[in-house]
């Protein structure tokens, strides 16, 4: 119970395991058991020819059918069968009468239509062609239902119990077989659904994410600062920018290699990341330029700015076995009321410059008028 449950549940998912051709060989077997069953039946009753047809068939649908399968051609496997099910069935009614039951089939078979048009792809007009198919079946049960008004069954069965036998039997199929498309109709979509959630997901990521640090992208950071000199304009909740800038690493890229500046730069952001408060947004602005926004006033920023550095500076990077010196200098300015965001960063960025002209691996943040450094 606890397996049927898993493939269920991986069936759900939309699991390769379950392919389109594994869930067509499986109606295939179906289709090919009831045919047996049909065929003994037949044989026991005794009506030779009608059981020989079913054994045929029942063998058609594991050899010949599964073959097409495995060739891709499940258009084709799905006209044949629906034609099939349809010709056999109101042949047999013509043979045994309504009370046999073997009309019902071509009702079961509208669910099997929606489905196989749902999920093969090649189907063009997927709205039309299962509403013309499923007139097709009604066509069919209305035709050997009237046939059966106005002639007498092929075969007239001395036992009733076997008109009973294959009625209960035929009864029990055609509500299987529907049950059966609908469920698989129903995983089919959550499947897909499930497949669009995930693949959104990665189009959310890919458009505000950077790939290689997986820190929020520019683009997404400047959505929030615009959105965050709105809010300073309604509230004055101040806030404050830090721009950080590794020092010489242009250097690890040429000494090292650009993997090992790669590993750098993810160790770095993943430092900052773990170094600021829950809410602040961290992004990578440029190529080694990473830009945190803070939702502190300018003192509590240089300090948390501080306390990156410092981070950094003890950080014991190594790649590859070999010892690398990271450090990293940052400018750091607080929010001002009707200034563009643009002009901040510039701001941040002046600073930043300062730092790097006055040694590197420092913080620097201007008070008044003063610019003051921390290291
Ligand atoms: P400074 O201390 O003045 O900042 O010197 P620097 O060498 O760090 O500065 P510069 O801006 O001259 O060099 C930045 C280098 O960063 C150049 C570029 O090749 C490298 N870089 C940019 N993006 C990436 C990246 O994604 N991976 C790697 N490995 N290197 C990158
Ligand atoms: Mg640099
Ligand atoms: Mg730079």
């Amino acid at each position: 119970m606890k397996n049927v449950r898993h493939y269920i549940e991986k069936i759900r998912q939309g699991e390769s395991y379950f392919t389109f051709e594994r869930k067509l060989n499986f109606i295939a077997y179906m289709l090919s058991a009831i045919h047996f069953v049909v065929c003994v039946i037949f044989a026991l009753i005794p009506l030779i020819p009608l059981s020989l047809i079913n054994g045929c068939l029942c063998v058609f649908y594991i050899t010949i059918m599964r073959n097409l399968i495995k060739q891709h051609k499940f258009a084709a496997v799905f006209y044949i069968s629906l034609l099939e099910v349809l010709v056999i069935s109101s042949f047999e009614t013509l043979c045994l009468g309504l009370d046999s039951g073997f009309i019902l089939y071509s009702i079961s078979m509208i669910s099997a239509i929606f489905y196989f048009t749902f999920v093969i792809e090649n189907f063009k007009k997927k709205d039309i062609i299962p509403l013309a198919f499923s007139l097709f079946c009604v066509a069919i049960y209305c035709i050997s239902y009237l046939l059966m008004q106005i002639m007498e069954p092929v075969y007239i069965l001395e036992n009733a119990s076997w008109t009973h036998i294959l009625h209960i039997f035929n009864t029990l199929m055609t509500f299987a077989v529907l049950i059966f498309f609908s469920f698989l109709f129903i995983w089919e979509i959550q499947a897909s659904q499930s497949k669009l959630a995930s693949q959104n997901e990665q189009l959310h990521e890919m458009a505000h994410k950077d790939p290689l640090t997986h820190l929020m992208n520019r683009r997404n950071m400047n959505q929030i600062l615009r959105q965050r000199m709105e809010q300073l304009k309604s509230t004055g909740k101040r806030f404050s920018l830090i721009l950080g800038d590794i020092d010489d690493f242009k250097k690890v890229n040429d000494t090292y290699g650009h993997d090992a500046g790669d590993y750098v730069l993810v160790t770095v952001s993943e430092i900052i990341s773990n170094s600021v408060r829950e809410g602040d947004a961290v992004c990578r602005w440029g190529g080694e330029e990473i830009l945190i926004l803070v939702h502190e006033p300018l003192t509590s920023a240089a300090n948390a700015a501080e306390r990156i550095r410092k981070n950094i500076a003890e950080h014991p990077f190594n790649y590859e076995g070999q010892d690398l010196k990271v450090t990293m200098t940052f400018g750091v300015c607080e929010s001002i009321p009707g200034y563009r965001v643009e002009d901040l960063v510039q701001q941040a960025d002046e600073h930043l410059y300062t730092g790097k002209k006055n040694g590197k691996n420092i913080v620097v943040f201007q008070m008044s008028n003063n610019t003051d450094t921390t290291n």
